[in-house]
């Protein structure tokens, strides 16, 4: 009985602890309007098939939809998604924070077709990408991701759960209270309301591995869905199990997290050459291209200029103080974030900032550019 109790205080706490930290961090990023350039795309339908507040769903190709998350208004989904449909079959992107974020994208879906559905593609491993998969596994929808992507939910995600609040918070706590100024106390601050975020999601969530692992040394492969093909690649960048889909005849990409529009990146397991020469292939795609992002809203080749723009702002600060001899702790709390950036929202700045800073330190000790 006593820990019966215990537990469901202890759920209770995580499901409420991951809201505040949610809403906490949520009030720095309304979702912008469409862009005046895709607002006038005659691809993109003007107003949203669907909007939940948390996330809307917008059609923008012939058989072509984006779901586009507003964390402020609420953490079902977190990252952007959508979902292709073609005479024969579907195919899902993404499998969210939440089943019920997966959920809203299969029910939107199925007000517009009842075609059998693929796959369900998760981008990479990340919380807000893979936690919803357990919806897609109780329907009986194959999720498909890079073939890294099971073993590093389970390697990430499963030492979490079990785990007291306190110890998986500790060394972020520990850093808070070292903090020399209130600048520092805020950057520390967000990244405790960060890990808290995800040590009460993966918590909150019965975790659901992907079942079809693709090689990516097999990609890229294409889907023929009937009348819409999607084309399902490998590039490097932001987590090591990243993969984007491509409707070519369209000019459309889902990029994941490969791609954060008018956000600073989530860097903390990246590899930041290998991901900015990634954005350098994306510019070279066709010049009317429209992407879907991992978070931000819908955008053009704009886009991914803005995003190579971040990247040389944080190098030229790394490199600057590198060059200086200036140790890489004070480097990271020296970067102040510039007035054409000021509204981009930062998840975290030692998941972002911070590790951006930092693996340039060791890319360049390592004798590489
Ligand atoms: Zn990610």
């Amino acid at each position: 009985m006593h820990s019966n109790q215990a537990l469901s205080r202890r759920s209770f706490l995580a499901a409420t602890s991951c809201f505040g930290a949610a809403v906490a961090f949520a009030k720095l990023l309304p979702l912008p309007a469409l862009g005046e350039d895709l607002a006038q795309d005659s691809r993109i339908a003007q107003t949203p098939l669907v909007d939940k507040g948390f996330a809307s769903v917008r059609k923008m190709g012939n058989g072509v939809y984006a779901t586009i998350s507003d964390f402020s208004k609420g953490a079902q989904t977190i990252c952007n998604g959508g979902f292709l449909i073609g005479r024969d079959a579907a195919l899902l992107i993404e499998g969210f924070a939440s089943p019920a974020g997966a959920g809203f994208q299969m029910d939107t879906l199925r007000t517009l077709s009842q075609v059998p559905v693929r796959a369900a593609l998760d981008t990479h491993y990340h919380f807000d990408h893979s936690l919803g998969n357990a919806f897609y596994g109780a329907q009986n929808i194959p999720v498909w991701a890079h073939a890294r992507v099971a073993p590093r939910i389970i390697e990430s995600y499963v030492p979490l759960q079990g785990m007291e609040r306190d110890k998986a918070l500790a060394p972020f706590e520990k850093r808070l209270q070292s903090a020399k100024n209130d600048t520092e106390r805020q950057r520390a601050q967000s990244d405790v309301n960060a890990a808290t975020a995800v040590w009460s999601l993966a918590n909150g969530t019965v975790l659901a591995l992907p079942n079809h692992p693709l090689d990516p040394g097999k990609l890229p492969v294409t889907i023929d869905l009937g009348g819409v093909s999607a084309v399902l690649d490998t590039y490097p960048g932001h987590s090591g199990t990243d993969v984007i889909a491509r409707v070519p005849d369209q000019n459309i990409v889902f990029t994941g997290d490969l791609l954060f529009n008018a956000w600073y990146p989530v860097t903390f397991d990246a590899s930041i050459s290998a991901w900015r020469a990634t954005l350098g292939k994306f510019a070279a795609f066709d010049k009317d291209t429209l992407f879907v992002p991992g978070h931000g809203q819908l955008c053009g080749q704009e886009g991914i200029a803005l995003s190579r723009s971040v990247f040389d702002d944080l190098a030229e600060h790394a490199e600057k103080m590198y060059k200086a001899g200036v140790p890489v702790e004070e480097a990271v709390q020296r970067y102040a974030v510039p007035e054409k950036f000021k509204n981009f929202p930062i998840f975290a700045w030692g998941f972002t900032v911070g590790p951006t800073i930092a693996k340039l330190y060791e890319e360049w000790k390592g004798g590489r550019p």
